[in-house]
């Protein structure tokens, strides 16, 4: 059955009409382990993940486990990280992480979202990039870009990433709430810009309550 918010958005069309645009919505940082999936989504913060991607292939190809980046030292983390924002706060908090990781975890990610926001520099957003795409267990991050887009196109209407999430995942089955997070990133990221959106060539303009409010 076709699922309608209160705002009435065919919520099944725009998630069909998003697939077809960005059959190849993905993660965009790239990673081969939880760990570094991590970290790279710690460095992420408030930087695109195509600087991350330069930083952490060099920095991993160093140190991708917990041993490796106490090995490394906090001062040489802050410097292989330096181009990238808040690299202090950022290299603090992953050298922090590593050692909780190896004191209490046995050097392993945790795959519990609750146990991954007590690590420093790990928020909601950050547990749940972690588990959905690192472990493959269902959950839907809300980041800048998926909080803008579905407030526009009428899917959500919460005034936090987190009631936002929760609309979202009252609207969407489970198996698809890691692509729900793509999807919407992928179109934030190239037509729904945050300043000036591409409404005259995005695909959902038919049905967008942003376009709908407007006319
Ligand atoms: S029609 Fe415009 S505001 Fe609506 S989703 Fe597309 S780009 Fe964004």
């Amino acid at each position: 059955m076709t699922k309608k918010n209160s705002l009435k958005i065919d919520t099944d069309l725009v998630f069909n009409i998003l697939l077809e645009t960005f059959p190849d919505a993905r993660c965009e940082l790239e990673f081969s382990t939880p760990f570094e999936l991590l970290i790279a989504t710690i460095l992420s913060a408030q930087c695109t993940d195509e600087r991350v991607n330069i930083v952490t292939a060099s920095l991993f190809a160093n140190a991708n486990t917990p041993e490796g980046i106490i090995s490394l030292g906090q001062q040489e983390l802050e410097n292989k990280i330096r181009s990238l924002g808040l690299f202090h706060n950022k290299a603090k908090n992953i050298f922090e992480t590593s050692k909780i990781l190896l004191k209490n975890f046995g050097g392993q990610v945790p795959k519990d979202v609750d146990l991954l926001r007590q690590l420093p520099g790990v928020g909601r957003k950050t547990a749940n990039v972690v588990v959905s795409n690192a472990y493959g267990i269902p959950a839907l991050a809300v980041d800048t870009h998926v909080f803008r887009v579905a407030r526009r196109l009428g899917i959500a209407e919460g005034k936090t990433p987190q009631r936002v999430e929760e609309e979202l995942k009252q609207i969407f089955p489970s198996e698809k709430w890691t692509l729900v997070h793509h999807l919407l990133i992928f179109q934030g990221r190239r037509i729904c810009y945050a300043r000036k959106p591409n409404c005259e060539e995005c695909p959902l303009k038919g049905i967008c309550a942003e376009i709908r409010n407007v006319e």
